[in-house]
Parts: C-alpha cells; sequence; structure tokens
C-alpha cells in the first residue's frame, strides 16, 4: 500500500509528458489548417460548382420561410455556377394538411426574373387529377375547372406545370397513384401544348403490374402497383406538340428506370425530356454513377440523345443542415459530360424546352 503514491506520481509525469506532446501535436495542426485554408487549398467539404453554367429545373423550398428560400437560392446560384434556380410544388393531395401551390412564392421569385421562375400546380391540378382518378369523375363540370386553374397559374406567372406525379411512394406527401393516360392528364397535354409551356412529372416505372418493391412500407404504400409505361405512351402519343419532362432519372426506386427503358421511349417520342437527380442518400436502384463516375452506359445514353436531358437536382432551399447536397452529386455528374453535351444539358435544352419567359435570360446572360 506504502508504494502506492510513488506510482501514482510517475504515472502522472508520465501523463503530463503526453499531455504536452499532445497539445503541441495540436497547434501544429491547427498552424497547418490555418495556412492550407490561406492558400485556398478546396477541401473535402468545400463545394464544386459545375464547370459551366446549368439551370436547376426542379428544386422544393421551404414555404413557411419565403424570405429565407429567396435568399438560399439565390446565394447558391454564385456558388454552384447555376443560371437559374426553378422552384416547384411537391405533387399533393387535398385531404393533407399544409398542401401549398405556386402563390405562396410567386410574388417573392418574381422580383428576380432571369435567375428564379416558379413551376406550380403540385398543390392543386395534381391534387385534382389523384381526387378524380379515385372517384371518377372527370366530366366536363370538372376538366372545365381544371383548365380554368392552369390557365390562371400561367396568367400568375408559372413558366410550367409541376411537380406533377402518377406513381410516388409515401414521404413528405402522402403516398400518390393516378393513371398517366387520365382525361385530366390528357387536358393537360392540350393545356401545356397550346401555351407552349412543358410540365414536369413524378412516376416511378411500373412496366407492368406488380408488387410493391421490397424495403418499401404497406400501408402507407399500396401492396401492388399498377403498369404505367404503356399509358405514359399514350399520353406522350396523344399530344407530339406537348413538352413532357419524365423528372428524376437516375432516382429509381422499383428498379425498371433502366438506360434500356430511357432509350426506348426516347427514341419512340421526340416530346419527351428527362430531368436527371441523384441523391447519394438515397440511390435507388439504377444508379448512374460508381465510385463517383459516370457508369459508361449512362453516359451513352446522355451522349446519345444529348437535346433530351436537363439537370433537376430536387434541391431544397434552404439547404437541410448536415445532409448531403442533391445538387452537389449532380453536377459532379454533369461535370464529366463532354463540353458540347454539358452545354446543352446545362442551358441550351431548358431553352428550347422552356422557350423565350427563359431563352431570353439565358441569351442575355452569355452575351
Ligand atoms: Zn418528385
Ligand atoms: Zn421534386
Amino acid at each position: 500500500m506504502k508504494r502506492l503514491p510513488g506510482k501514482v506520481v510517475t504515472t502522472l509525469s508520465f501523463s503530463a509528458v503526453g499531455i504536452a506532446a499532445l497539445v503541441l501535436a495540436a497547434q501544429i495542426s491547427l498552424a497547418r489548417q490555418s495556412s492550407s485554408s490561406a492558400a485556398k487549398i478546396p477541401s473535402a467539404m468545400e463545394p464544386i460548382p459545375a464547370l459551366t453554367p446549368f439551370v436547376d429545373g426542379h428544386t422544393h423550398f421551404d414555404e413557411k420561410d419565403i424570405p429565407a428560400t429567396i435568399r438560399t437560392s439565390l446565394a447558391a446560384l454564385g456558388r454552384e455556377n447555376a443560371a437559374m434556380i426553378f422552384l416547384q410544388m411537391p405533387p399533393d393531395i387535398f385531404d393533407h394538411p399544409g398542401r401549398y401551390d405556386a402563390e405562396i412564392v410567386l410574388s417573392a421569385a418574381k422580383k428576380y426574373p432571369g435567375k428564379l421562375a416558379v413551376i406550380g400546380g403540385g398543390g392543386t391540378l395534381n391534387a385534382m387529377i389523384i381526387q378524380a382518378a379515385a372517384n371518377g369523375d372527370a366530366g366536363p363540370a370538372v376538366q372545365k375547372k381544371f383548365r380554368a386553374r392552369a390557365e390562371e397559374l400561367l396568367r400568375e406567372g408559372v413558366i410550367g406545370f409541376g411537380e406533377m406525379t402518377a406513381e410516388h411512394f409515401d414521404g413528405l406527401t402522402p403516398y400518390q397513384y393516378a393513371p398517366v393516360d387520365h382525361p385530366l392528364y390528357l387536358l393537360l397535354a392540350d393545356i401545356a401544348a397550346e401555351h407552349g409551356v412543358p410540365f414536369d412529372i413524378h412516376m416511378e416505372a411500373v412496366p407492368q403490374d406488380m408488387a410493391l418493391p421490397a424495403g418499401l412500407k404497406s400501408p402507407p404504400n399500396p401492396e401492388r402497383l399498377h403498369a404505367n409505361i404503356p399509358a405514359f405512351e399514350r399520353l406522350l402519343a396523344h399530344n407530339p406538340r406537348a413538352k413532357i419532362i419524365w423528372a428524376h432519372l437516375g432516382s429509381d426506386f422499383t428498379g425498371f428506370r433502366t438506360v434500356e427503358l430511357d432509350r426506348r421511349l426516347l427514341q419512340a417520342h421526340p416530346n419527351l425530356y428527362m430531368e436527371i437527380k441523384t441523391d447519394p442518400k438515397a440511390p435507388g436502384k439504377n444508379y448512374p454513377l460508381a465510385d463517383g463516375k459516370l457508369k459508361p452506359d449512362w453516359l451513352k445514353l446522355f451522349t446519345e440523345f444529348p437535346d433530351r436531358f436537363i439537370i433537376g437536382s430536387d434541391q431544397h432551399y434552404p439547404e437541410p443542415k448536415g445532409e448531403d447536397r442533391r445538387w452537389q452529386e449532380v453536377i459532379l455528374l454533369f461535370n464529366q459530360l463532354p463540353a458540347d453535351v454539358r452545354k446543352k444539358i446545362g442551358t441550351e435544352n431548358i431553352a428550347s424546352i422552356y422557350g423565350n419567359s427563359v431563352a431570353s435570360f439565358l441569351r442575355a446572360a452569355k452575351d
């Protein structure tokens, strides 16, 4: 017992030396860090902007804090090298509390023409379609109301309709289904064509009736999913002048949004466009990147149809804290495209799909 204090002293003195060594090491490491940030050596945490300008055609926002939405999306333009950002409404149903549409953000976003633009209808037109599909009423009165609402949104200043859906798993908004050749979808195609605006649709790929994919819960999702690719082709053929953007290429949760399916549909339907989204937190089943590198079969698809893709990151503004940034992942993909293809997917395709409401600003920015 008497020898114990001696041992304690020895241990303490060794600890003191150890602590001094640690402090010194920490000081050296801090000095290195500050000299590296002074020299602006990019760290893994610093965002990597697009090599050439792009338009993000599909983002969402905080409907309860519009000033923060506007501030953060404007600030993102420079950081990302984005020419414009389009704000969309989530596809929603009438029964979902908190449902909203373009009016919530239009007046604030319209103060920044050529920087921000709004795509609307997710909270109303989409809700009308989901409701009509459920109750079976798509008669003349419903169609009249639908057209009136679509044209009201256009008068208020939306540049397209979205986010629509025909097959949407439960998430921030509830599970939603409608036949994608529903009479109101055919009418939407006609209205879009008449006014020269596109619509943007979220639809999990279901080539034939199938069980809910493993890993998804039922309820809230249904046990079985309806085939939608044949109906989608009927919608695309219904009005070839309607430009239809199929959202979320690269974010596939059934396993059927393959390069082969996308290629076949692009070949068959010249009015079909696709929006690229890659979410590293939820990569899904046919992810275009492997270890950050663009897979050769996806590169081949983008190169074969360079006029048919745009960027639609599905980023939320303000960016969720501590989350992987969706825009960053899709820009890492974008930066691997050949320069001529990148220019088209970045800005030129958006300009031709959306027409002068967007093209004039992109031209002005270039001159
Ligand atoms: Zn979506
Ligand atoms: Zn979305």
